[in-house]
């Protein structure tokens, strides 16, 4: 006895050292590479990535927000929120009201970002911790009067080297510690544009540069000590799709350009009509077979894209692979913003981490599931949001998960296991009955049932 209560005592001091270490607030590292198209994982060699995966979880399709632009979709990750919510609707935007304009060269009004707060400020204003960025859209900006504590001033020409180099210095020594960091590199979406997802030969080596840095990137947190402890997240914003000259939608064949205010161009389209919105409406309905044109109202529920002031009041969306051009436009060989159910808008996620599970695959998520878990590793109070922390569990090595399979697996075998128990018990009580008295009994009901089974 005197041995149990001392082999108790001494295993609840152990557990008691063994918590001290995680009282420690847990870091997380979120890196996107931007346009990394879900299936390229399928298609291409990434020997470093498939190492990072093998040690810890990938998810193979996120699926992402409509519309399937950059700043949209990283907005969604780590706000957990669709577009219509978080007010970041695309790339390019125009606020009848203040009559302000947005792009991805004038993102810096915190006007654009404070309908929604991301992460970053929330972890930031959680005691003695800290936020870094190296250039995750909008990390530059004021929301909510709030930087990172640490950031880079979004310029594209600073190397990806340069970035990871800033990113972990951060992360290994600050005071309050950096917690949760953000990298953001803009390829292999630049190329997707340039070349199209159908060249292999250029995607394959840009995609092998990508998987080089990946490798550099697990060195260099490897180096610093950091690669046990942190959780490090990789994914992306959306996909890429092959466009085509022979797929193009010229709106200057079927509307006046002085009958409206061209917001954005494509794959979706924004429409700012001067004239009557109806009228327009009708020109542009019959423009193209390949292409939905939508009144605001109308937009169907599943893109979640209707209900904020900075949706115009017509919007256009082009099939997978069209164009919306003008006359002068210029035709990009791979593009992407289409319906986000395309699986070629889908980009993919791999985490690492004492957080995780070590090789396991999981087939989809949402991209707005991504915040949930993100707060929920660590330990900060999630904002309201779209997105469902349950759909993540399975990636999360301290949550308890079940897949349908499993789940009939269980049924199916704890009814047999019932089964059994109740014919044990049944013969059990035959066998014991057996010797009693009475046999004489049992032998006249054997034979009212012969002729019944005959
Ligand atoms: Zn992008």
């Amino acid at each position: 006895m005197k041995l149990l209560v001392i082999l108790l005592f001494s295993g609840l001091t152990i557990s008691c050292r063994g918590n001290s270490s995680y009282s420690l607030p847990p870091k997380l590292l979120l890196v996107s590479f931007d346009g990394f198209r879900a299936d390229y994982l399928q298609n291409y060699e990434f020997p470093h990535l498939q190492n990072f995966i093998k040690e810890g979880v990938l998810v193979e399709h996120v699926k992402n927000v409509f519309i399937t632009k950059t700043f949209p979709n990283h907005y969604s990750i780590v706000t957990g929120l669709y577009e219509e919510s978080h007010g970041i609707v695309a790339n390019s935007m125009y606020d009848n009201v203040t009559k302000k304009h947005f792009s991805d060269s004038n993102d810096k009004d915190p006007f654009w970002w404070n309908e929604a707060v991301p992460i970053w400020v929330t972890n930031q204003l959680q005691e003695n911790r800290s936020s870094a960025a190296a250039m995750w859209p909008g990390t530059d900006v004021p929301i909510h009067n709030t930087t990172p504590s640490y950031y880079m001033n979004y310029s594209s020409s600073v190397s990806f080297k340069e970035r990871l180099s800033k990113i972990t210095t951060w992360l290994s020594n600050s005071n309050p510690p950096v917690t949760f960091a953000t990298l953001y590199w803009e390829e292999p979406d630049a190329s997707g544009h340039k070349y199209g997802p159908e060249d292999k030969e250029n995607m394959r080596r840009v995609l092998k540069e990508i998987d080089d840095l990946i490798g550099d990137l697990v060195q260099k947190l490897k180096m610093l000590g950091l690669w046990e402890s942190i959780n490090v997240i990789i994914t992306s914003d959306h996909g890429m799709t092959q466009c085509s000259e022979n797929r193009l939608i010229n709106l200057d064949h079927c509307i006046d350009h002085s009958n409206y205010s061209l917001i954005d161009l494509t794959p979706v389209a924004a429409i700012l009509p001067k004239i009557n919105v109806t009228e327009a409406y009708d020109k542009l309905k019959k423009c193209n077979s390949h292409m939905n044109v939508y009144l605001k109202e109308d937009i169907p529920n599943r893109f979640y894209y209707q209900h904020n002031d900075r949706i115009q009041p017509i919007i256009l969306v082009a099939d997978e692979g069209w164009t919306i051009v003008l006359n002068k436009s210029a035709l990009k060989l791979g593009d992407h913003g289409y319906d986000n159910s395309l699986p070629s808008m889908h980009p993919f996620l791999a985490a690492h981490g004492p957080a995780f599970h070590k090789g396991y695959k999981h087939s989809t998520i949402n991209i707005v599931d991504i915040y949930p878990m993100m707060c929920y590793i660590l330990g900060l109070k999630p904002h309201p949001n779209n997105g469902t922390f349950g759909h993540t569990k399975c990636l999360l090595v301290d949550q308890w998960c079940i897949s349908l399979p499993e789940a009939i697996g269980i049924v199916i075998g704890a009814l047999l296991v019932l089964t059994t128990l109740t014919c044990l018990i049944l013969i059990m009580q035959n066998r014991t009955s057996v010797p009693r008295p009475f046999s004489r009994l049992q032998l006249q009901d054997d034979d009212d049932d012969d002729p019944l089974i005959g």
